[in-house]
């Protein structure tokens, strides 16, 4: 088993290599705040995606220990919402200052397997933390309201955890994601089942190491692992009142659906096409420096990353000087010093986007930068999942590079002659995770702000991903439910709790009416 509990004596120290690991140890599940071994039959392997070496090997869980974690979690559930809400927020403030002793720790976990640059995975964990941070405000997020409603009536609301809860991970945010939950989930009194990606649960199961650590009693944060089956066992579960889940449209659609049809409260977000409008008035510079590092970083696989540029009149004489730029990317191992972009996840992952890329070409549009075939230098990552930045340029909405979210280092780009263009181009798109704009001007930045239909904007700002104050408020087909569910922020607290009022009347005697009254009670 991968020793978590062994490691946590040494916060910091987490090999920060792609070296081949001579024993792959079993990844654990988590169970009353035990690490433990699982009795699976079925594995699913990990690989670094910068070498494919095994990393280690995940358990498709069994039903009956799907089953114990969820009777941990109900058993624990009525001591942790009785709990004060001071108390909890003991132990949240105390787990926030361990994940940031654990920093480094976590991040090297998700760039081993996950692939992502180690500066860029500190990211991953600090954009997480930060849900954390602003979960210590609960004391003042979960208070109710009151009015008087009449003389000696008054109406007061409450907010109250919900029971059991679950989070369904995706691969590409190992730390964010599962931060978007913990903290809120349990902070308003829920208890929690945590079903991170099968590809990289690693920095999953540091973070219930700390979970221990910070107090949180036994029983009240759960990590599960496995594929559909999990994921279906956790839908069905009529213990399980809430599931949250990010990931692609597929899977997410048919979480949605299904968790909706079992009376469960599901909120989804799912995948992406992000566009940015260039307008000849833009600083030129930073549209570049922008545009590179948002299409780029990570490889390409961000929800919010800027796949999409819509160039309006002549700045589409610009995107030379943007492959330029790219050019000076560096593809390496995430540990590498002076990497800029590590591999993607997998095998089919890169086959995935190299065919996208060959459609495009098959389809008329013009290869600008070919990333196909790109690879850092040295041995040791001959058989990792490299993928150069790629730029494709004269694309039509009709082609399948256009139509389908790539998730890998890919940037297409389409013309048009006017905003007016750009815009209707946008919202056209079936996505509405994220969108930008680059302008100078004030007005143009205010009608594109107006008009454009994708849940956040970026102006001049490439990847407006709200922090946790205000909310992760993509629309369209990027969120399941129409949106009515975001994640974290203020909304965060309402998705992990329900209401309750409460109407009370104290009068004296004399006031009591001597008669019934059959009437619908109006206070007015
Ligand atoms: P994914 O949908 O393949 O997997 C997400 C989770 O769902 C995993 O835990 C996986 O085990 C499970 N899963 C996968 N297929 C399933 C199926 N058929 N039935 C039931 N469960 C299934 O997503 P991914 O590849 O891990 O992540 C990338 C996707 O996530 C991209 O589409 C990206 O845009 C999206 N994403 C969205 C946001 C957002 O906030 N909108 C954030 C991050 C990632």
């Amino acid at each position: 088993l991968r020793a978590y509990s062994a490691l946590s004596s040494t916060a910091t120290s987490f090999p920060q290599t792609h070296e081949k690991i001579s024993k792959p140890e079993d990844t654990p599940y988590f169970i009353d705040n035990e690490f433990v071994g699982s009795k699976a039959d079925k594995w699913i392997e990990l690989h670094d995606p910068a070498t494919n070496n095994l990393v280690t090997r995940v358990p498709q869980m069994t039903d009956a220990e799907l089953e114990a974690v969820v009777a941990s979690a109900q058993k624990a559930f009525p001591a942790w919402r009785n709990m004060s809400v001071l108390a909890r927020q003991q132990i949240m403030f105390k787990f926030v200052n361990l994940v940031r002793e654990n920093w480094d720790r976590l991040a090297a976990s998700i760039t081993l397997e996950q692939g992502k640059t180690f500066p860029d995975a500190k990211g991953d964990v600090l954009r997480g933390l930060q849900v954390a941070e602003a979960a210590c405000g609960a004391p003042e997020l979960l208070k109710g309201e009151v009015l008087e409603v009449a003389k000696d009536m008054e109406t007061r609301s409450y907010k109250e955890p919900l029971g059991v809860v679950a989070a369904i991970c995706p691969f590409n945010f190992p730390a964010m994601i599962p931060l978007w939950s913990i903290p809120i989930a349990t902070v308003t009194g829920n208890t929690l089942i945590i079903k991170p990606s099968e590809r990289d649960p690693g920095a999953a199961m540091i973070l219930m190491e700390l979970v221990k650590k910070a107090g949180f009693p036994e029983g009240v944060v759960n990590v599960v692992h496995g594929a559909h089956r999990t994921v279906d066992f956790i839908l069905d579960a009529p213990e399980i009142k809430a599931v949250s889940f990010v990931g692609g449209n597929k899977a997410g659609e048919y979480i949605f659906t299904r968790g909706s049809a079992n009376g469960k409260r599901v909120q989804a977000n799912l995948g992406a096409k992000n566009h940015a409008a260039v307008l000849p008035d833009a600083n030129k510079n930073h549209f570049i420096n922008s545009v590179v590092g948002a299409a780029f970083g990570a490889a390409g696989q961000r929800c919010m990353a800027l796949s999409t540029l819509v160039m309006v009149g002549e700045t589409k004489e610009w995107l030379n000087e943007v492959a330029e730029s790219a050019k000076q990317l560096t593809i390496n191992g995430g540990f590498e010093p002076g990497a800029d972009l590590g591999p993607v996840i997998s095998p089919q992952s890169k086959e995935r986007i190299e065919s996208l890329i060959a459609s495009a070409e098959a389809e008329g549009a013009t290869i600008l930068l070919d990333g196909r075939g790109a690879k850092p230098p040295g041995a040791q990552y001959a058989n990792g999942n490299w993928v150069g930045p790629t730029i494709i340029t004269n694309v039509t909405t009709d082609m399948k590079c256009y139509t389908e979210e790539i998730f890998g280092p890919v940037l297409v780009c389409l013309n048009v002659d006017t905003l007016d263009e750009a815009i209707d181009l946008i919202n056209a798109n079936e996505y509405g995770n994220g969108t930008a704009i680059f302008t100078r001007s004030g007005a143009t930045a205010e009608s594109f702000r107006r008009n454009i239909e994708a849940g956040q904007v970026g102006i001049n700002v490439p990847i407006p991903v709200p922090l946790p104050m205000f909310s992760f408020t993509g629309n369209k087909k990027s969120i399941a439910g129409g949106g009515a569910n975001t994640f974290y922020g203020r909304p965060g607290i309402n998705f992990y709790t329900q209401q309750k009022t409460v109407t009370t009347m104290w009068s004296s005697a004399d006031a009591i009416s001597k008669k019934a009254d059959v009437s619908m009670p109006t206070h007015s």
